[in-house]
């Protein structure tokens, strides 16, 4: 990795300013439901405090139309939460970007919270107006906020371009270094496994695996467009026909690299009391849906996840939220767990499935950036982390 870091930077007396990922689910109530991503944060925020910084923390939260403040959208429920954290006062600031100089008053040791970044007109198509203003509030630009690498916004990336220093957060500096261990030198054999809803979701995903892994597992959804592209039959199942084409054309440019199911659990409803049968992919009738892996195919698999020495996991292998057909994705996860590989997983269906099986502390990473995630495994450059190493040179 080439960003300079938090960790390496002297911020005695200085104004960090803070790009974090804060949008946490939140009820009808506006109460949150899970501060995740706000615990995580909190590192990076202590970090810059203990070592004498003055502190200035902003976030995305929801998808507020630009240049208008809706209640709704606002990060004061954040702030709150984020003060008991940390245990000391964090004022939010609303009118941060052209509100005077209030960032001149900010003393070393404090942190305040500036208002949801996409209240701003501009943020969205990183407007660099808008950037440099954000940029002469600090001395420092820290950016934590990996889930959002993927998007060139003004806090993601114009203000990187002309803060006086831009460097990672330990959030971010964790996340890409998981994801290039596992990546740019992995210990062979490399082992993906891309499962979920739908091919065309994560198409270029499976592209850019298929030249790079030495196996790539198919689940889920994705699975039947395999299956139809292998001449087998799905019946009602979820799959994409217009897709079967560019998955044969997988298959063929790989051919070993990409085992097909052969067995499946299926049954003629999506519901958790459905009766299910175990069939062969060849005795699939026309009214059947395949909502798991089969038995036969899933021991196949977790051979080969045993023997891998580097594990990459995005997306679940069945409809895991019924427990009926919940086998084969747990069985993926405990394979993954018992496994001594270097292993990350992402995705948000992926992580509610290992936190429902209960894997979590043996997973080497899990990541929570979905976008991100998968465009990293895509292999695109992120432009916020582009950025911070144009800048690190
Ligand atoms: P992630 O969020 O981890 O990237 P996706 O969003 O691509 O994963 O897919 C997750 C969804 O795919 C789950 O809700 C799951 O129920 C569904 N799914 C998995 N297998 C099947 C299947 N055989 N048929 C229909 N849906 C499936
Ligand atoms: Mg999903």
């Amino acid at each position: 990795m080439t960003m300079q870091r938090l960790a390496d930077v002297d911020v005695r007396g200085k104004r960090v300013f803070i790009r974090a990922d804060l949008n946490v689910p939140q009820d009808d109530a506006g109460r949150i439901t899970d501060d995740t991503r706000i615990r995580s944060s909190v590192p990076g925020i202590r970090d810059a405090l203990a070592r004498g910084a003055a502190v200035m923390v902003t976030s995305h939260l929801g998808r507020p139309a630009e240049g208008t403040f809706t209640s709704t959208d606002s990060l004061a429920p954040v702030a709150e939460r984020l003060s008991a954290l940390l245990g000391q006062p964090v004022p939010l600031i609303r009118d941060w970007v052209d509100g005077g100089e209030w960032h001149r008053r900010l003393a070393p040791g404090t942190v305040v919270l500036l208002e949801n970044c996409r209240f701003n007109a501009g943020e969205k198509n990183d407007d660099e107006s808008l950037a440099r203003k954000m940029a002469s509030l600090c001395d420092v630009y820290v950016n934590d906020a990996f889930g959002t690498a993927h998007r060139a916004e003004a806090t993601t990336h114009g203000i990187a371009k002309f803060a006086p220093l831009a460097c990672a957060g330990p959030l971010m500096a964790a996340e890409v270094e998981a994801l290039t261990r596992a990546l740019a030198n992995p210990r062979r054999p490399l082992v993906a496994i891309v499962g979920g809803a739908k091919v065309s979701t994560k198409l270029t995903v499976l592209r850019a695996l298929a030249s790079k892994v030495d196996v790539l597992i198919v689940g889920g959804g994705i699975a039947n467009t395999f299956i139809l592209a292998a001449g087998g039959r799905v019946g009602k199942s979820l799959a994409e026909s217009e897709l079967v084409g560019e998955a044969k054309a997988i298959l063929d440019a790989f051919p070993g690299k990409v085992p097909v199911p052969i067995d499946a659990v299926v049954a003629k409803r999506v519901a958790a009391d459905a009766p299910v049968k175990l069939k062969a992919i060849e005795d699939i009738d026309a009214d059947d849906l395949i909502l798991d892996v089969g038995p036969q195919s899933v021991a196949a698999l977790v051979l080969l996840v045993g023997k891998a020495g580097t594990i990459v996991w995005n997306g679940p292998l069945g409809v895991f939220e019924h427990a009926p057909f919940a086998a084969g994705t747990k069985a993926l996860a405990e394979a993954i767990a018992a496994s001594s590989a270097f292993s990350i997983a992402g995705g948000g269906d992926t992580v509610a499935a290992i936190n429902t099986f209960g894997v979590a502390d043996r997973i080497s990473y899990i990541s929570t950036a979905g976008g991100a995630f998968l465009e990293f495994l895509e292999g695109r450059k992120l432009p916020a982390l582009a950025i911070l190493e144009s800048r690190a040179n």
